[in-house]
């Protein structure tokens, strides 16, 4: 998820989805009857709307599919567009099938239709609410979202489903939003101390560093929101992506206004950039970067800085940078813990105000483990379905409107890596997870391996007999019960289990 390309998108052209398709000219050598001109491509096309509108129903094809688009007929494949990731997988999901079927018979050539997400700006109905920004201020600045939150306020703005979640930005991102937990306090409690006293020393810089999805940008964002808010001493703040300074900085330098640009930000109270690791390998605008810094602490300012990895581990940044990103409070997020998933999701449906059962939240804080924007994204699926057809939200029914995210987690971890890292944990060769050897010093841990790869992987039992040197399902069905029964006789055990768990979904 997240901010990572999706794959199997491509740029539209600019303008593709104004008028209609052109048909390709590859068609038409590949088929012996003439292609389709637009108008006849696009007369199909509206009739498929039309008959798919009649087949689902009104509501559903206003939710879920009415801001489709056609993009390019290519030979035997259409594409057709959706405005955001999530209204796609939907449609994947749930109409691909008729999709495909109403086009074909409509136009005998068609053989594929390719569902995708259109490019920036190319949504049906325009909008600027990706360009409102977080309200903070600093007028030349307050543009400068970074993209993934772009990529969400695109998802809020075409989940027509969820009314509810299309509060602006500044209230989603607050302090009291941020759910506190041990793998967070600390960083939460900087981001805190900086937003009540910025520039006291010892905190400046602040640099927050963590996985993807933990919420660094959540915090910055909180820090800005929460200085904003402070009438009696108004202070400019301003936040961007390290990849919007760069850009800023070399439009700067095209517009011959690179004077202007510096003092813009040297002119801000609180500097914060987001994903500093973009910088590595872009020599001049970390020098660039460097000198702000450097006048702006010299100066009294607060900044604040996030990134991937600790400054120490940030190679590819210039050693004095680096020097000086580590030189104020450096705040790592940790990976979440159960608990704290399960916090976060209690939080989430509250204010969603809806019902959850316990046994939903669990089972998702259980399967989604890596990220929390990921375990928001399924929480407020499970919601808008629920919501869409009046139905309560189920265990049964998460499984199946989770279905492609929970297959993805579940492909995560592989046998080989559980068996590898319990051998390791247990000091065994991991030889041993196959060999017919029984003592208890290897047959225990083998038991664990067994038990892991029932529980985190889709593989059935007699699949995981066969990776433990062609074991049959019967022992691994006894190892999974053995070692559940351990777990809770022996609470040692217990967390050693749930500490190779917790490392193999990380
Ligand atoms: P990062 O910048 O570290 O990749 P984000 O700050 O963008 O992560 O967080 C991803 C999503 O998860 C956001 O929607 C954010 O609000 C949410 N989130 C992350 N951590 C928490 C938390 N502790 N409490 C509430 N929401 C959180
Ligand atoms: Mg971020």
């Amino acid at each position: 998820m997240d901010s990572n390309p999706d794959p199997g998108d491509t740029k539209l052209k600019p303008g593709a989805l104004d008028g209609f398709p052109i048909p390709s000219v590859r068609s038409a050598i590949e088929h012996a009857s003439p292609p389709d001109t637009a108008d006849q491509l696009s007369a199909q096309w509206a009739r498929v709307r039309n008959r798919l509108q009649q087949d689902v129903g009104d509501l559903e094809y206003r939710t879920w599919l009415r801001q489709m688009t056609l993009g390019n007929v290519d030979g035997d494949e259409v594409t057709v567009h959706l405005p955001s990731r999530f209204l796609r997988d939907w449609v994947r999901g749930h109409y691909a099938d008729k999709l495909n079927a109403l086009w074909q018979s409509e136009n005998k050539r068609i053989r594929r239709v390719d569902i995708r997400v259109s490019g920036a700006g190319a949504s049906a109905e325009p909008s600027n609410a990706g360009r409102d920004g977080p309200g903070l201020p600093g007028d030349a600045l307050a543009d400068a979202l970074d993209e993934s939150a772009l990529d969400r306020m695109e998802d809020l703005r075409s989940d027509p489903a969820r009314p509810e979640m299309a509060v602006p930005l500044d209230t989603r991102f607050e302090f009291d939003s941020f759910v506190v937990g041990k793998p967070n306090e600390f960083a939460y409690a900087c981001a805190r101390r900086v937003a009540e006293r910025p520039s006291s020393p010892g905190f400046n810089p602040l640099f927050l560093y963590g996985g993807v999805g933990l919420g660094k940008t959540h915090l910055m964002h909180a820090i800005g929101i929460e200085l904003s808010r402070r009438p009696a001493t108004p202070i400019q703040v301003a936040y961007m992506s390290a990849e919007k300074f760069m850009y800023r900085f070399i439009a700067a330098i095209r517009n011959q206004s690179t004077m202007e640009f510096k003092e813009q930000l040297r002119s801000v109270d609180v500097l914060m950039v987001d994903d500093l690791q973009f910088l590595i390998g872009k020599d001049n605008t970390q020098e660039e970067f460097f000198h702000t810094f450097n006048a702006l602490v010299d100066a009294g300012k607060q900044i604040v800085v996030s990134a991937d990895k600790s400054p120490s581990d940030l190679s590819g940044l210039e050693d004095r940078l680096r020097t000086r990103l580590g030189c104020g409070m450096v705040a790592d997020l940790h990976a979440t813990t159960f608990e704290l998933r399960i916090s976060i999701l209690e939080a989430k449906a509250l204010r969603a105000q809806a019902q959850v059962p316990p046994k939903v939240l669990e089972f998702l804080a259980h399967k989604i483990t890596s990220n929390v924007r990921e375990l928001e994204g399924s929480l407020n699926r499970l919601i808008a379905h629920a919501n869409l057809f009046g139905r309560p939200i189920t265990l049964e029914s998460t499984q199946e409107v989770l279905h492609d995210i929970l297959k993805a987690h579940d492909r995560r971890v592989t046998i080989e890596e559980i068996q590898k890292r319990v051998a390791e944990h247990w000091n065994i060769r991991l030889t041993d997870m196959s060999s017919a050897r029984r003592a208890r010093a290897v047959a225990r841990p083998r038991q664990v391996a067994m038990y892991l790869a029932k529980q985190l992987t889709s593989r059935s039992l007699p699949e995981i007999g066969r990776k433990f040197g062609n074991r049959d399902h019967t022992t691994v069905m006894h190892a999974v019960s053995r070692i559940a029964e351990l777990i809770e006789q022996d609470s040692d055990f217990g967390e050693r289990v749930e500490l190779l768990r917790r490392m193999l979904e990380s």
